[in-house]
């Protein structure tokens, strides 16, 4: 991507005020783009003003679900610089998803420099707000227009960008969850691994189902035997069953998050015993109820450490920490922003500084 195109707006948009932001509304001004085609690969990158696209009907991703996706985030630290937050994990992790879906892959430095020059055009569109972040939508889909089934030959790569408000704008809320015990999201050996259009297809149902009886998330249990925990909603999950920190293995189905894997590493530099191993509704029910459960939180890149405050299960409903908080997920939340908007020391190297000039 040395040489990059750059055809830039004539009029930029104004940025919403922060109090409009929402999540995924608004996006910014231009978009990085690049095509692969059989003869030249990945070629022709560049940034474009962003805009809608033309399409053929029978363009294979919109009839297969030949695509992938990728979300992170860009911060405004308190000096003014822009901070991206674990982007080559996140580019990596596309690149997992895109073998998995027969989608050729892309050099991930190539990707970042091409992010960077796009994050250096649209720097305004970084809001500065205590909370809010731009989040980074990189995506591929397949573009053969043919209606057989099999690998494209063709693929658009695109990266837009949206400025999000803050997730806790009304304070930090713990969600009231349902264990899902019909719908599943993913088996091993399918494709819930990675972060592909059809998982989320998968999961509306049952979010619908879960929301018209009161509650904001689904708790995913396993394909095959409806028992072990795997994710929550969009995210990972994590108990805390009196002093030890539990989460689900990476099997095949679950997603390999990456704020999992930095609430990992912060735990064990904090000394706090994390163990991956698999976890069964019926274990996490009953430290409910004999008061061992202290915590349980999603983790995840919008929201980054989600509190649960309640989980329901078939008949049975266990309260967790009197509905409040736990001390962890809020220490948590507090180490991982500090690091994201730079007001504590990057001693994990998960930040790409972005000078703005
Ligand atoms: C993206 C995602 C996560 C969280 O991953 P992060 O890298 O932490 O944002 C967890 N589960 C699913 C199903 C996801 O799509």
């Amino acid at each position: 991507m040395a040489n990059i195109e750059i055809n830039l707006i004539e009029n930029r948009k104004p940025v919403p005020a922060t109090d409009e932001l929402g999540f995924g509304v608004h996006f910014s001004d231009h978009m990085l783009v690049m095509d692969y085609n059989l003869d030249q690969g990945w070629h022709g990158a560049r940034i474009e003003p962003y805009g809608p696209i033309q399409i053929d009907p029978s363009m294979m991703a919109l009839h297969y679900g030949q695509a992938i996706f990728e979300g992170m985030k860009a911060f405004r630290a308190s000096d003014g610089n822009i901070n991206l937050f674990r982007a080559r994990d996140h580019f990596n992790r596309f690149n997992n998803s895109a073998r998995r879906v027969c989608i050729p892959e892309l050099d991930v430095e190539e990707l970042l420099t091409g992010l960077k020059k796009l994050l250096e055009i649209d720097q305004q569109w970084v809001p500065s707000e205590h909370g809010t972040a731009l989040y980074i939508r990189p995506f591929i889909f397949a573009t053969d227009q043919f209606l057989g089934v099999r690998p494209s030959h063709t693929y658009k790569l695109m990266i837009i960008l949206s400025p999000v408000g803050a997730y806790y704008a009304e304070g930090f809320n713990p969600v009231k969850i349902m264990v899902e015990d019909e719908y599943v999201r993913a088996v091993r050996g399918g494709i819930g691994a990675i972060k592909t259009p059809g998982n989320y297809a998968a999961s509306l149902l049952a979010a619908v189902k879960a929301q018209k009886k009161g509650f904001t998330q689904v708790l995913w249990l396993d394909a095959l035997e409806l028992k072990w925990l795997e994710e929550v909603g969009t995210m990972n999950i994590m108990v805390k069953i009196g002093d030890e920190v539990i989460t689900p293995p990476l099997n095949g189905s679950i997603l390999p998050g990456i704020t999992r894997d930095s609430t990992i590493k912060i735990l064990q530099n904090w000394n706090i015993p994390l163990i991956e191993k698999q976890i069964s509704i019926n274990e996490v029910m009953q430290a409910g109820s004999d008061g061992t459960l202290k915590e349980m939180f999603g983790t995840g890149t919008a929201a980054i450490i989600s509190p649960v405050g309640s989980i329901h299960y078939k008949e049975d409903n266990v309260i967790i920490n009197s509905g409040n908080v736990g001390e962890l997920s809020q220490k948590l939340f507090e180490e991982i922003t500090a690091i994201q908007y730079g007001s504590k020391d990057d001693t994990y190297n998960w930040i790409d500084t972005i000078d703005v000039v």
